[in-house]
This record gives structure tokens, C-alpha cells and sequence, in this order.
């Protein structure tokens, strides 16, 4: 067995029997599978035993880091003693009932009420049976429109994919929901033009009651936004942008949906990015960081207006998945909020560590690529840009970002191109050693980058 090639091995039977997910799987067979085999910290190792610093806490949830026992432990404990019952029939376990406690704690004020599913994408199908049968109940059934962004991502199921603005997605959904409509997104950067950031804020803003009028109030029940754009490429909106969408939203007297899938559990700064924003949703979705990755679980935090009418004027909601609040899912999450509020991570985040990473980030501005450094605690986007001053985009997007993603894996960093925006987003334990050494690396990838591309 000494030649015996493990690498080749895993690779084979990939290639024979797995389909990824958000895969060109032809391309993927001719490069070959990268295979993860370990991780601790902010460090992940492959099967050749390459060590990469992960920029991105696997896909922006791993936000305690890799290898905390106490995790481990919580679902070994959990599953000897009730490795599964389900929260219908009268029913409910222990984890989710003190998860749910925990999760009205640390949420923003009117946030009192849960409701659990697996993944980001189920939490937002769960946002649009509650805003629909709100309204059903509101006596407003035609209330059906939902308003979300371009460059939105709200999931991959079908209502997710129809929430999200994923011209890809869209291209290829099929049969997806025809009452969600998508305005433009607060993106200055990209495509603010000669406006200032502020001033771009309020106009794309105002989109939101353009398309309101356009489809006439009594007919939109709900806008749904990211507080910051996470898989369009890290869109932090202009300051006017989220007081502008509420002032209309509540004009309007539509649902306010934030989809804290990624914002929440401290990215920002805060426990959540409606706190960072100053955002006061109706409806919350919220997943990955709310585990850390460890066991899926996601959940929706439902506000007393939707709350009251879902409790006590609705009669059975008929809507539930097998583990909504899983024992041992919830287990996991419980011991993770446990560690980041006993080790104060989330105050970490906004007072030590974020505006480390921004004041080291900051010094790649200098890179002929890089247009510009957008940061806000520990997530960061950054544009690469054909001209810096005029902020000219590349030609064909993408390909210089898929240049830099790959020259980022061979220096031994992940980081994720979205498009031509490079972005960030590691576990908030991360050391300001390990900061320092994700922005060197960054650095040799840009180089290598400018130096494939011949713009040095
Ligand atoms: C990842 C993500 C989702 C979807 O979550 P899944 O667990 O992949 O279904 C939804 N909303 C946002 C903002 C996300 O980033």
C-alpha cells in the first residue's frame, strides 16, 4: 500500500458518482477534485497534506473556526441520549426549546418567536409561506409579491432561487415563483456612476417604491434584502440605502424581511448585521454561523406583527420540516453561542479584530488590481478592476476573478471570487498573525494574478 495514491483514489470515485453542487462537473473532472481532509482554526488541509489558510470559514459559516471539541461533544452527548424526535404531535425536545430561548435573547428587540428548518434556502421557503399566509389572514390574499434585488442570493431551492437575483439561476429555474420581481441593487461601486455612495443609496432605494406603485400597494406583501450582499460579491450598501427602504416599507405597510444567513452571528461586528445596519425586520432567516457549520440547522425569527397573527389567528400553520429543530443540530448551535458569548467574540469583531483586517486589507490598495477595499467587521469584498480611477470593469467578467481565486488556492489561501470581486469572510477567531499572514498571501496571489493577465 505505500504508492497507493489516496489523492487519485478520492478523486476517481468522485468523478464516477458525485455531482456537486454550483459545479461545471466536465471542468471539475479535468482539474480534478480538491479533496479537504482536516481543519483546525482558520486552517484547512487537503489530502496531499497542503495547508490553506480558509479566508472564507468554508462557505461563511464557520465563524468559532474548525476543531472546537466542545461542538464535537455537544452532539455526542445529545445523540446518546435522544439522537432524534420531532416538535410536532405536541411535542418538542429539550435543545430546541432552550435554543429557542437563546435565540430571543441575542436577536434584536421583537424578535421573540422561532421557527426552525435545515438550511438558509428552507428558512427563506419558510419567509414566503409566513408572508402569504400572514396576509391570507390579514384578509389581504392578492398582498403576493415579494420584492428582492438583483445579485441577490436568498438560496437554491425553488422559492430561493426565485427570492435570489441570480441571472444564472434564473436562466435555468424553470418553474420558479412568479410573484417575486427584483429592483436594482444598492452597488455603488459598480454601477453608481458619477453619483456619490449616499446619493446612489437613496436612488436605488427609491426603486423599492417605484416597483410598489408600479404593482400597486395592495399587491406587495413583502421586500426581502441581505443586510450586505454576501454571494453577489460583499455589497455593502451606501448609509442612506436600509433608513431609505424602511421608510418606505413601512409607508407601504409591507413585511421587512433581513436574511441574516451570513450577516448574523457576529460577521458584522454585531450579533447581527440589523443591528450594524440599524434594520428592524419582521422576518429574520438565519443559518450558517448559527451552527458555525457544524450540524445544519437555520431558523426564521418571527416579529410579535407576524407572530401574533401566525399564533393566534391561524389555526394550524401547515407547514414544518422532519428536523425542524433537531435535537442534536440544536444542541450544537446552543454550545456555539455558549462559546462566542463566554469568549465575547462577536465584541471581538467589532473592536479588535475587524478593524485589524480593515487596516491590513487597507494596505492592498496600492495593487494595480485592486479597486477598491470594502470592509465591514470580518467580511470584505474587493473589486478587480481594469482602471482604478474610472472604476472600469473588466471585459469578460469573471475571468480575472477566476484567475485570482485559483492563484489564491496555489498560494495557499481561500478566497472566493464573485465575479471579478474577490471576497472574504474567515472565522472571527481568527489571530491578527494569521490576518497578517491571509493579506501576504493575498498579496503573492494579486501579483501572480496581474502577472498572468500582463498588468503589472
Ligand atoms: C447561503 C445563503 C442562503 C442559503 O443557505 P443554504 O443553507 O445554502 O440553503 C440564503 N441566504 C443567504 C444570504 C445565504 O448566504
Amino acid at each position: 500500500m505505500n504508492n497507493f495514491d489516496k489523492t487519485a483514489y478520492w478523486q476517481d470515485i468522485d468523478q464516477a458518482h458525485h455531482i456537486h453542487p454550483f459545479t461545471d462537473t466536465a471542468d471539475l473532472n479535468n482539474r480534478g477534485t480538491r479533496v479537504i481532509t482536516s481543519a483546525k482554526g482558520v486552517f484547512i488541509e487537503d489530502s496531499n497534506g497542503k495547508r490553506y489558510l480558509d479566508g472564507m470559514a468554508g462557505l461563511w459559516c464557520v465563524n468559532i473556526g474548525y476543531g472546537r471539541k466542545e461542538l464535537a461533544e455537544a452532539a455526542y452527548k445529545q445523540m446518546l441520549e435522544l439522537p432524534y424526535y420531532n416538535n410536532f404531535f405536541q411535542c418538542a425536545n429539550t435543545p430546541a426549546i432552550e435554543l429557542s430561548k437563546v435565540l430571543a435573547e441575542i436577536t434584536p428587540e421583537g424578535l421573540n418567536h422561532v421557527f426552525y428548518a435545515n438550511s438558509g434556502s428552507e428558512a427563506n421557503d419558510t419567509v414566503v409561506r409566513m408572508v402569504h399566509q400572514y396576509w391570507n389572514l390579514k384578509g389581504k390574499p392578492e398582498r403576493t409579491h415579494i420584492i428582492s434585488r438583483k445579485n441577490a442570493y436568498h438560496g437554491s431551492t425553488v422559492a430561493g432561487a426565485s427570492l435570489g437575483g441570480m441571472s444564472g439561476m434564473h436562466a435555468q429555474g424553470g418553474s420558479l415563483l412568479r410573484d417575486v420581481v427584483h429592483i436594482d441593487q444598492p452597488y455603488w461601486y459598480g454601477e453608481g456612476g458619477d453619483h456619490t455612495p449616499e446619493e446612489f443609496g437613496l436612488l436605488t432605494a427609491r426603486k423599492l417604491e417605484e416597483k410598489i406603485e408600479e404593482l400597486g400597494a395592495d399587491r406587495v406583501g413583502a421586500f426581502i434584502g441581505e443586510p450586505i450582499q454576501g454571494a453577489g460579491g460583499v455589497i455593502i450598501p451606501p448609509s442612506t440605502y436600509w433608513p431609505e427602504i424602511q421608510r418606505i416599507c413601512k409607508k407601504y405597510d409591507i413585511l421587512l424581511i433581513a436574511d441574516e444567513v451570513i450577516c448574523g452571528f457576529g460577521r458584522t461586528g454585531n450579533w447581527f448585521g440589523s443591528e450594524t445596519f440599524d434594520i428592524k425586520p419582521d422576518l429574520m432567516p438565519m443559518a450558517k454561523g448559527m451552527s458555525s457549520g457544524y450540524l445544519p440547522i437555520s431558523a426564521v425569527m418571527v416579529g410579535e406583527r407576524v407572530a401574533d397573527v401566525l399564533i393566534n389567528q391561524c389555526g394550524e400553520f401547515t407547514h414544518g420540516f422532519t428536523y425542524s429543530g433537531h435535537p442534536a443540530a440544536a444542541a450544537v448551535a446552543l454550545e456555539n453561542i455558549r462559546i462566542m458569548r463566554d469568549e465575547k467574540m462577536v465584541e471581538r469583531v467589532r473592536d479588535d479584530i475587524g478593524p485589524y483586517f480593515r487596516k491590513q486589507l487597507d494596505t492592498l490598495k496600492d495593487h494595480p488590481l485592486a479597486g477598491a477595499v470594502e470592509t465591514v467587521g470580518l467580511i470584505a469584498g474587493m473589486p478587480l478592476v481594469d482602471d482604478k480611477k474610472t472604476r472600469k470593469a473588466f471585459d469578460k467578467p469573471g475571468t480575472v476573478g477566476t484567475i485570482c481565486r485559483d492563484a489564491c488556492v496555489a498560494n495557499g489561501v481561500i478566497s472566493r471570487a464573485c465575479g471579478d470581486r474577490m471576497v472574504l469572510s474567515p472565522p472571527l477567531c481568527i489571530t491578527h498573525d494569521e490576518v497578517d499572514e491571509l493579506v501576504k498571501r493575498l498579496r503573492a496571489a494579486l501579483d501572480d494574478t496581474a502577472k498572468k493577465i500582463g498588468k503589472t
